[in-house]
């Protein structure tokens, strides 16, 4: 069993790899942006706050986030994880390796998503551009995404020091095509 985070920028491609993962290699994708989509759509009151946080771009705060995920930790202690768009900042990082180590567990490998954000814009863009309107997600607009781009950088980046520092950390090119990422990832988890 092993536990691994794909860690990015929005649109980088972490979740197509995940969706492969999840085909070829039978891991379970742990999204916690799905997850709070789940939340969102129940229409209650902490749906409601999530959904105006997730629109603008804003992380959802912490406690939050990490009730749900470290609940789904226990759920899936026999299955192999990928943790997609989890940790978002340091105390989520630390947080995570807590739950993990109360039911002996580690994370094996964190792979980071190296992407110009040049290049990220564009492809956002044109993913905008191509969508038909309703399949759009709320947040796939502009400003919103550029929005996105500044939290991660001042909140997420800060995380690979730390996973660099524990020798866990694996840094890929995510501008290669879709295969070849999915390639370099499988080299990396065998
Ligand atoms: P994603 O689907 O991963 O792109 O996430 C969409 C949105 O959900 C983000 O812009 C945040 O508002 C929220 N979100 C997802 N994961 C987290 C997290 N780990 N911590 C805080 N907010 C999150």
């Amino acid at each position: 069993m092993s536990r691994i985070v794909l860690l990015g920028p929005p649109g980088c491609g972490k979740g197509t790899q995940s969706k492969l993962l999840v085909e070829k290699k039978n891991y379970i994708q742990l999204s916690t942006g799905d997850l709070l989509r789940e939340e969102t759509s129940k229409n209650s009151d902490l749906g409601k706050k999530i959904s105006m946080l997730m629109e603008s771009g804003e992380l959802v705060s912490d406690d939050i986030v990490i009730n749900i995920i470290v609940n789904k930790v226990e759920e899936y202690v026999n299955k192999s994880v990928i943790f997609d768009g989890f940790p978002r900042n340091l105390n989520q990082a630390k947080v995570l390796d807590e739950a993990l180590g109360n039911i002996s567990l580690e994370l094996n490998n964190v792979i980071f998503f190296k992407i110009d954000f040049e290049i990220l814009k564009e492809r956002i863009q044109n993913r905008i551009k191509q969508a038909d309107s309703g399949d759009l997600r709320k947040d796939d607009n502009i400003e919103t995404l550029l929005n996105r781009i500044e939290v991660y950088k001042s909140s997420t980046l800060p995380i690979v020091e730390y996973y660099e520092k524990k020798g866990i950390l694996s840094k890929i090119n995510a501008m290669e095509d879709i295969d070849k990422v999915n390639e370099e990832i499988l080299k990396i988890i065998s």
